[in-house]
Order: structure tokens, then C-alpha cells, then sequence
């Protein structure tokens, strides 16, 4: 008698429950799972890893999110997304209507944070290039942030904000500096050694590099001239 012969009716009977009990309908491609990885091991979520995982679908966030009350964005399915390690999360254009308000992250129950989320994605796009549009108009204070050591109103935006604000701000703007030395304030920016020293951390840090992947000082590094 052959082996398969010996074999009970109960052993060759198909096991109903084998697909569910080998739990293979819950294993996420390897792709999808480096990308739930790289979400919740971003420091960012160093507070909401137990909330990302345990995403009861509950729509709170939705709920209260201003983004969401105007457009088709929803946060209540990025978190979902996040969850499966969906990659078409890193071109989809929608979660740049965040704002980074946190409203989602106050009102979840679970205490996720859609916020985090959103920016780890964005992080993300832009580092892969496809979120580069997104951001490249800001790369102007950027630039100024990284020369002067603080923000402010970039040159190439005088004309429009002046156009908006009036000829008022133009002429304030315009004689700033005089009306600061009257007021006895002295100069607007930091000092020469506190902008170098803000720059070395901006140089070690990456950011210097990151601006000019964006497009900042026409895509030239200004240290490699
Ligand atoms: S509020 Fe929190 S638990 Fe509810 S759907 Fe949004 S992220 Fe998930
Ligand atoms: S942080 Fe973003 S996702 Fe959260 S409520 Fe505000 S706009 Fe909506």
C-alpha cells in the first residue's frame, strides 16, 4: 500500500482554515513593509507608533480637518494607507493640502498622528523627486534663511507682496533700516559669527544640500562655486 493510500479520510480532508491560520493574507509585500518601516521609525512618530498601528478607522481626523472639509484629501485614509504601505502614497499630490494644523493629532483617539505622517511622506516625495514641485517656490527663503541666518521676505517677492500690502509696507520695507536706527534697535540680522555658526549645523545636517536639491541658488551650491 502506497503512503498516500495509509492517509485517513480526516487527514487528506482540505483544512478550512489553513489560509487563515497560515496568516499569509496579512504579510505585506517587502516594498510595502519598507515603507511602514521608514514611517514609524522617523523620529516624528517617536510618540505615535502604538496609534499608527492601532488606527481604528474611526474618521475623527477627517472629521475636524480643515484640509478635508475643502478638498478631496482625506486623512483618515492616509492613515490607512500608511498602515498597508501603500507606495502610491509617494505621488499622490492630495497630501500637500495638510497643513500641519495637528488637529488630526490632538482629536485621534488612538493617538496617531496623520500630521507626522504626512510630513515623513512629503520628506519622502521630495527626497525621490517627485515632491520637488511642491516646494521648489520655497527654496527663495531658504536661501535667505541659510545667507542672513534668518527668515523673512526673499527680494523676489517684493513686488507681489507690495502690490497686495499697499504702498505703506513698500515704503516701510524701503526705509526699515533708518526707522530701526531711530527706534535704537540696530541691525535686523544676526551677527556675522552667529550666521557662520548657524550654517556649519545647516552644512552637517544636510539642509544646505537639501536646498540646493530643491533649487535653491539656482540649483549651484554656493560652497562649490
Ligand atoms: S482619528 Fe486616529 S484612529 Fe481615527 S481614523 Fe484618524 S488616525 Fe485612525
Ligand atoms: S494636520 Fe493636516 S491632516 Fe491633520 S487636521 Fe491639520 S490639515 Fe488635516
Amino acid at each position: 500500500m502506497t503512503d498516500e493510500k495509509k492517509k485517513t479520510k480526516s487527514e487528506t480532508k482540505t483544512n478550512p482554515y489553513s489560509v487563515i491560520a497560515d496568516n499569509s493574507f496579512s504579510e505585506r509585500p517587502l516594498a510595502r513593509q519598507e515603507l511602514v518601516d521608514r514611517i514609524v521609525n522617523d523620529p516624528r512618530m517617536h510618540d505615535h507608533k502604538e496609534g499608527f498601528f492601532s488606527c481604528i478607522q474611526c474618521g475623527i481626523c477627517t472629521s475636524g480637518c480643515p484640509a478635508a472639509r475643502f478638498t478631496e484629501y482625506s486623512p483618515r485614509e492616509i492613515a490607512r494607507r500608511a498602515l498597508e504601505g501603500d507606495p502610491t502614497l509617494l505621488t499622490d499630490d492630495t497630501l500637500w493640502y495638510c497643513f500641519s494644523c495637528y488637529t488630526c493629532q490632538a482629536r485621534c483617539p488612538r493617538g496617531n498622528s496623520v500630521a507626522c505622517i504626512n510630513q515623513i511622506l512629503r520628506s519622502i516625495q521630495v527626497e525621490q523627486g517627485y515632491g520637488i514641485k511642491h516646494v521648489e517656490m520655497f527654496s527663495a527663503w531658504g536661501e535667505q534663511f541659510y545667507d542672513k541666518g534668518m527668515g523673512g521676505t526673499p527680494g523676489v517677492f517684493f513686488a507681489d507682496i507690495a502690490e497686495a500690502f499697499g504702498p505703506k509696507w513698500a515704503e516701510f520695507i524701503a526705509n526699515r533700516d533708518e526707522i530701526r536706527d531711530e527706534l535704537g534697535l540696530g541691525g535686523m540680522y544676526p551677527s556675522e559669527q552667529a550666521v557662520s555658526e548657524m550654517q556649519m549645523i545647516m552644512d552637517e545636517t544636510g539642509f544646505r544640500d537639501r536646498l540646493v536639491s530643491i533649487g535653491a541658488w539656482g540649483g549651484k551650491d554656493p560652497k562649490k562655486k
